[in-house]
């Protein structure tokens, strides 16, 4: 049998089958790997943009401030230009008129990118039982994690980047499920 001796390896000579599964198996586990890292960077330096329309922000600067040290999980880079945030932490009471605005904004931010509804006025109206308020920003686009409470802890918020984090990992995000089910209708 001639033997060709670009499928020589190491551990001798293979068949053509053979030597294409081997090639197979060692680029699947890059591609997985790579992106494995793809993601393991992605959940660990998130760039929020904050939302910040009322008393729950004033928690969510708390998260970020010292005692709490959002930095730790790498989310402490606060942007305010949409372009450069994937995460929006909605952090406050939503009008009807401040609406249009958010929407643009979530609009205007690169994908992937993910929401935090951050309190009981963001998630459902809250208290607000009115004409005037957004009840829950899910109304307007669309929402990956909500965080209870009125306001909710830092620990809480810190929990709800965690959170995202886990969505990451598993390549779960609302935009995109949003994105799917617009192209359905
Ligand atoms: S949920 Fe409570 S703390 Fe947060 S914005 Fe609404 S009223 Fe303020």
């Amino acid at each position: 049998m001639d033997i060709n001796p670009k499928l020589v390896t190491p551990l001798g000579p293979t068949s053509e089958e053979d030597f294409a599964l081997e090639r197979l198996v060692l680029t699947t586990q890059k591609d997985s790997f790579l992106d494995w890292v793809r993601k393991w960077a992605q959940k660990n330096s998130l760039c929020p943009l904050p939302f910040g329309t009322a008393c729950c922000a004033m928690e969510y600067m708390a998260a970020q401030g010292p005692r709490y040290d959002l930095g730790r999980f790498g989310s402490e880079v606060v942007r305010f230009n949409p372009g450069q945030s994937d995460l929006m932490i909605i952090a406050g009471t939503v009008t009807e008129k401040m609406a249009p605005v958010l929407r643009k904004i979530y609009q205007q931010m690169a994908g992937p990118k993910w929401v935090i509804a951050m309190g009981a006025c963001a998630a459902s109206g809250g208290f607000y039982r009115s004409y005037h308020v957004v009840q829950g920003v899910s109304r307007e686009i669309p929402v990956d994690v909500y965080i209870p409470g009125c306001p909710p802890t830092p620990e809480a918020v810190i929990e709800g980047i965690m959170k995202i984090g886990e969505r990451i990992e598993k390549g779960v995000c609302a935009s995109e499920g949003h994105i799917a089910a617009a192209e359905l209708t």
